[in-house]
């Protein structure tokens, strides 16, 4: 979506993610940081700036555009195009700009093989295999015929074998992410036989990186974890992310503050009466602005945003581009002040986790919508 202009302003404090992933680097595993879509909303360019200065040198993005972007932003390092080429347009704009296309049917190797391309060097390519998460990728069985494939393409060579764990996050599905486990392994021994060899092999995520040492393999993946997020939130597991700092904080102006005496409804639809007398804070932020109208209240859950270091619930429905709160607890409350709606100061501060608890989403979807609004980077703090 595009958002209108509004007052709205995401904060996103590079020194965080690039102290998320040294913390990461700990587990000794080299990696390649996530960052489609423009960096899960926290910003293409500055995020793999920052991870640049900490050594990175291979990132993983979405589209061929997105890698086409960072190519043109300047990077020189490596680049992984996990939706692979769609076109004979893309698959040239790999080759061109030196990006790696993930590929997942036979016939992108055919539209790759009839490509101009620049040269006569070999090119990299990077297979998915489907080993559990039935989503993209050759389904593992097919990796002989991949390999007996590739043979008719010398030029392309595969730099590295990828597949994607759909349960690493979750403790009770621990068989489940073993046997993708071990299915990859059955896909890299096949595409040896078949005389595809020296590339490295990915297998894990955030979740499967952090929870999961024998699967790591070569090259980990991690996304969410980078910009502070704890994938096995809910989880027995949930310590596993432990010393992971959220990257990005989002705050609203409050623009006026009511008096609300007992009885008084408020907001749209009445959904919301003031049991007793009340002072609402009116924050600019609204569903227009990512805000969802699903952190309405009473259906919110309790959401909250929080101003002067304390939690402020919101009452009655998000409307378009404002939201009320209680600030009858936070006497100083006045218009001009910021309200976090994510992130914000100590114990108090909204975690992205909780924050998707209130929507009846993940921390991925918080940051990755939120983010679309103005942003800003900052390096200190
Ligand atoms: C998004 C994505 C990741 C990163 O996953 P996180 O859970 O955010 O760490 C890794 N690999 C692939 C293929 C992805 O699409």
């Amino acid at each position: 979506m595009t958002i209108g202009y509004n007052h709205l302003q995401a904060t996103v404090h590079a020194s965080r993610i690039a102290a998320n992933y040294r913390l990461l680097l700990r587990a000794g595993t080299p990696l390649m940081p996530v960052v489609k879509s423009d960096a899960y909303g926290h910003g293409l360019e500055p995020v793999v700036c920052a991870l640049e200065k900490e050594g990175a040198t291979f990132f993983a993005v979405g589209a061929v555009q997105e890698a086409v972007q960072l190519r043109e932003s300047g990077f020189a390092g490596r680049i992984l195009a996990l939706l692979g080429a769609q076109d004979d347009e893309e698959a040239e704009a790999c080759f061109v700009n030196n990006i790696i296309p993930l590929v997942y049917r036979m016939d992108q190797l055919d539209m790759l093989d009839s490509c101009r391309l620049p040269g006569s060097a070999p090119v990299s390519i990077a297979l998915k295999f489907d080993t559990g998460m039935a989503r993209l990728g050759f389904p593992a069985d097919q990796a002989a015929a991949a390999a007996k494939r590739l043979q008719r393409s010398p030029r392309l060579r595969t730099a590295l074998v990828c597949s994607h764990l759909a349960a690493a996050d979750e403790p009770d599905k621990e068989d489940f992410t073993l046997e993708q486990g071990r299915r990859f392994d059955a896909v890299l021994q096949d595409l040896r036989a078949g005389g595809v060899d020296g590339f490295q092999a990915s297998l894990a995520n955030s979740a499967g990186l952090l929870a999961w040492s024998e699967l790591r393999r070569d090259l980990a993946r991690p996304g969410i974890s980078l910009y502070g997020g704890n994938p096995f939130h809910h989880t027995a597991w949930a310590r596993l992310a432990g010393g992971l700092v959220q990257a990005m904080d989002v705050t609203a102006p409050v623009l006026q503050i009511r008096d609300l005496t007992a009885g008084t409804p408020i907001s749209y639809g009445c959904t919301y009466t003031a049991p007793r007398d009340m002072r609402a804070a009116i924050v600019a932020a609204g569903y227009a602005d990512c805000y969802s109208r699903v952190l309405s209240s009473p259906q919110g859950n309790g959401a909250a945003m929080q101003l002067h270091g304390r939690r402020a619930a919101v009452l009655g429905r998000v409307c378009m581009q404002m939201t009320a709160v209680d600030v009858t607890h936070i006497p100083e409350a006045k218009p001009g002040d910021q309200a976090f709606l994510l992130g914000g100061d100590g114990e108090n501060a909204i975690r992205a986790e909780e924050l998707a608890d209130w929507w009846g989403t993940n921390s991925y979807e918080v940051m990755c919508v939120l983010g679309q609004n103005p942003r800003r980077h900052v390096q200190k703090k």
